[in-house]
Formats: C-alpha cells, sequence, structure tokens
C-alpha cells in the first residue's frame, strides 16, 4: 500500500499563497488552497477599476483555473475561522458550514487590511480599495457625484460633489489621486458640455513627503507631477475628522467633500490572531527567516502578514515581491523538510519600486540604483504592470484598453452598477 503523502494546507491565494501552490504544483504532495474569493486579484491596478478604466475581470483570476490540470492542488472557496496547532487542524467556514482540515504543513498568506488608527469618524466614511468589491462602490460612488453635481443649482453643493480627498502620500494614494482626476477632467467633463464642471481632487499626507522610500529627487519629481496635473497636495497635516460633509485636517483646514479616500494605513489580516503569539506594531506575525511561525512548529506564514528583517534591521515592505519571493522559499522550505535536509533562509531580490501619477507619469526606482520620472518612468510601468498580470486574455485587454483610453481619452468602463438598494 502507497504511504500517505505529507498534506499541505494554504490559506490565502493572493501573491503569496499562490507563488507557494505553484511551487508545490505537481510535486509529491497534497495541496488544499483556500480563499473567501475564488479568484485572484492583482492589487496594483484596483484603482483603474474604480476610476473606470478597467473592468473587475480583467484584473482577477479564476484560481480554479489556474491550477486546471494540477494532479495535486486542490481548491477550496471558504473563510479560515480557527486554527488548531496542537491537533494541526484548521477550521473553514464554507457555504454556512464548518468543516476541519487537517495539515501536516500549514502555510498563511491571509494578507492584510486597512488600519484606521483608532479613529471612528475615518471608518465610517472612508472608501478604500483593498479588493474588487471596495472598486466598484467607489467607481458607482464617483460616477453618480458628478451625475448629481451636473444638476445641482447650488455652487457650493455642486463644487462639494466633485471634490475628492485622497489620503495617503504612498503609491496607492498617488495613483488613485491622479486617475481620478483624469476621470473627472479629462473624461467625464467632456460629456457634461453644458456645464462648468470641474473636479478638485486633493491629495493629504500627514507627513511631510510623498512616497517616502523613494530618494528626495524622486519624491520632488512626484509632488511636481501630481501638481503639473492639477492636483493639490497638502502635506504636513493630517486628517483630524470627517463627516458626511467635510474632512477636517489638523491646522484647522476643512474641505467640503462628498468622497473621501482612505489609503494611509495597513496593519497585518486578522487571522495572525489565531495563532495566539507576539505580533508587530501592525499586527504582523514574527516569523524565523525561513518564514516559519515563530513559537509554532510546521506553520509558516508569508507576505503581508509575515513580519521579518532583514540585515539592516527593517522590516521587508508590504509588497507583492516579498510575498511571492517568501511564497516560493516556504513551499521549497517543506519540501526541503519533508525530504529532512536543511530549509534555507530569505533572500530578498529587490528590483526596485514604481508608482504612475495618471498618463505618461510616473517615477521608479529601478533595483534602488536607477532613477527614471516623466514619460520614461511610465512606459516601464506599463510594460512591468502587464508582463505580471496573470493570463493572457486579461494582457491583452488591458493592453486594448490602456491604448484606447490613450489615443482617445475615452474610459470605457463608466458603467453605474448597483441594486437599489446599494443606492448611496
Ligand atoms: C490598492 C493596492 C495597490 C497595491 N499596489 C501595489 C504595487 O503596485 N506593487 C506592490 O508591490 N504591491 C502593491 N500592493 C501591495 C500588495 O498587494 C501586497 O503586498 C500583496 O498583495 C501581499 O500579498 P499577500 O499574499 O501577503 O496578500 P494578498 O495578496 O492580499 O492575498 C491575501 C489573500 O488571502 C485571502 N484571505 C484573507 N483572509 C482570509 C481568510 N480568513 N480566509 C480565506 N482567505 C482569506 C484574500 O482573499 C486574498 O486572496 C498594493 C495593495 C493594494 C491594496
Amino acid at each position: 500500500m502507497n504511504a500517505r503523502r505529507p498534506r499541505v494546507i494554504i490559506v490565502g491565494a493572493g501573491f503569496g499563497g499562490l507563488f507557494a501552490a505553484k511551487t508545490l504544483n505537481n510535486k509529491a504532495v497534497d495541496v488544499l488552497l483556500i480563499d473567501r474569493h475564488n479568484y485572484h486579484t492583482f492589487t496594483p491596478l484596483l484603482y483603474q477599476v474604480a476610476t473606470s478604466a478597467l473592468d473587475p475581470s480583467e484584473i482577477a483570476y479564476p484560481i480554479r483555473s489556474i491550477f486546471r490540470g494540477s494532479s495535486n492542488v486542490d481548491v477550496l472557496l471558504g473563510d479560515l475561522t480557527d486554527i488548531n496547532p496542537e491537533k494541526q487542524t484548521i477550521s473553514v467556514r464554507t457555504n454556512g458550514d464548518e468543516r476541519t482540515e487537517a495539515y501536516d504543513y500549514l502555510i498563511l498568506a491571509t494578507g492584510s487590511e486597512v488600519r484606521y488608527f483608532g479613529d471612528k469618524s475615518i471608518r465610517e466614511h472612508a472608501f478604500e480599495l483593498r479588493n474588487l468589491p471596495d472598486t466598484t462602490r467607489l467607481r458607482n460612488h464617483l460616477l453618480r457625484r458628478f451625475e448629481e453635481a451636473s444638476w445641482e443649482p447650488d455652487a457650493d453643493k455642486r463644487h462639494a460633489l466633485t471634490t475628492i480627498v485622497v489620503v495617503g502620500g504612498g503609491p496607492t494614494g498617488l495613483e488613485t489621486a491622479g486617475a481620478v482626476h483624469e476621470l473627472f477632467n479629462d473624461v467625464l467633463a467632456r460629456e457634461f458640455e453644458d456645464s462648468d464642471l470641474q473636479a478638485r481632487v486633493v491629495l493629504v499626507e500627514a507627513s511631510p513627503d510623498l512616497l517616502k522610500p523613494y530618494p528626495e529627487n524622486l519624491r520632488q519629481a512626484a509632488l511636481e507631477q501630481l501638481q503639473s496635473l492639477g492636483v493639490e497636495v497638502v502635506l504636513s497635516n493630517p486628517v483630524v475628522a470627517v463627516s458626511d460633509d467635510e474632512v477636517t485636517l489638523g491646522d484647522g483646514m476643512k474641505i467640503p467633500t462628498k468622497t473621501f479616500i482612505w489609503s494611509a494605513g495597513v496593519k497585518a489580516s486578522p487571522v495572525v490572531e489565531m495563532l495566539d503569539v507576539d505580533v508587530s506594531e501592525n499586527g504582523r506575525v514574527f516569523i524565523s527567516p525561513t518564514t516559519e511561525v515563530i513559537g509554532h512548529e510546521h506553520i509558516y506564514a508569508v507576505g503581508d502578514m509575515a513580519y521579518l528583517e532583514n540585515e539592516q534591521g527593517d522590516d521587508y515592505p508590504m509588497m507583492i515581491p516579498p510575498a511571492q519571493q517568501q511564497g516560493q522559499l516556504a513551499a521549497k522550505n517543506i519540501l526541503a523538510d519533508i525530504a529532512g535536509k536543511a530549509q534555507n533562509n530569505f533572500k530578498y531580490i529587490d528590483r526596485g519600486i514604481m508608482a504612475t501619477i495618471g498618463r505618461s507619469r510616473a517615477v521608479a526606482w529601478l533595483y534602488n540604483r536607477i532613477p527614471l520620472r516623466g514619460f520614461i518612468a511610465w512606459v516601464v510601468w506599463l510594460i512591468f504592470h502587464l508582463m505580471t498580470l496573470i493570463g493572457f486574455r486579461n494582457r491583452l485587454n488591458v493592453l486594448i484598453n490602456w491604448a484606447w483610453y490613450y489615443f482617445t481619452y475615452d474610459r470605457s468602463v463608466r458603467i453605474i452598477l448597483e441594486s437599489p438598494k446599494e443606492k448611496d
């Protein structure tokens, strides 16, 4: 009789979990890949769905399709609800039922979520950009506000409807501010020809700098590019309160608005709490250089939820490349452990960082050595993102949409898609 093959459960089919599963695909282990969504999301382009440039299906890919034909990877649609390290089991809520699954090795890759720093008014009023449902909600809201503004006779109310406040000077904040500005002032304004509708987009950052990890000259280039686009940038001024009608900043400045987009804080997925271990300041679980959770045998954690420091004592950024590389390493280390071999330590291959600020504008810091800005950085950004999207059909569709927008200034997905119950 054949011996039972070791069973590896991976929770999360984002960047870390997917790379772990791909590494274990067709190897001598049984793999169960669990996610609460039936698709993998390409997060860097979420803001493009929210601003009507892309359709949700173009940045998502069904998990089952990725492993079609696999001899050893099973997929389960469900929500992880509990981990029992003593019994080596987990609980998963699937369609109302709770099921228990046993593992020999567990890889946790459940990512991160928005952090509001305990502020209730921010939490209540914020639009966030974490997943596809968030993006369609924001898209519906933006398009509806513009429709309302075109029929609003009161000038102050009209301006509030077309003022958008984006909080957070990281790449997502910049990209969203740039794209919202272009959606309103380049695309929609041309279709409301009888009105004087113009959007005011304000990017607010609590610290003195945008894009903190970038060198000074690229931060300055990003600021200038945003301003040349028409985005107002407010630095060193935190949001202190948000209401239905306005955002209040630390220096007392009030911005009348109906749209408040929060991209200023991230913390680890709450799955970490199931492990009953100490965590970092933003809730990440401490892992060893082999990616094993400190304090738990046979449990690995990778990506945004995991905390590991490099040789300089800095934690690895909550970004796609560390998640992918840690996912691969966790899988390889499990195979090594099964074979009785030594496990390897994490060595990060850092290819740099980049952010786009709208059509033809971007900054890139390639291999943390080569600074690029403007059109050339934007072209590099386009090529890189097209190459890393999953699926040929998605790549082709995105390329066509981008080219169409580039030459016509038309965004195809301007659809308010909501049931009457969802109307805000
Ligand atoms: C809007 C936005 C833009 C970004 N842009 C960039 C960028 O340009 N470049 C870059 O490098 N990084 C970017 N990031 C960061 C990047 O997305 C993350 O660092 C990366 O996704 C982390 O990978 P991960 O595998 O840890 O988590 P994720 O990719 O987030 O995957 C987590 C998975 O776990 C699933 N999950 C969560 N909880 C449960 C549960 N209880 N049960 C079952 N499944 C669960 C989720 O559905 C998800 O599929 C961006 C993030 C956002 C939100």
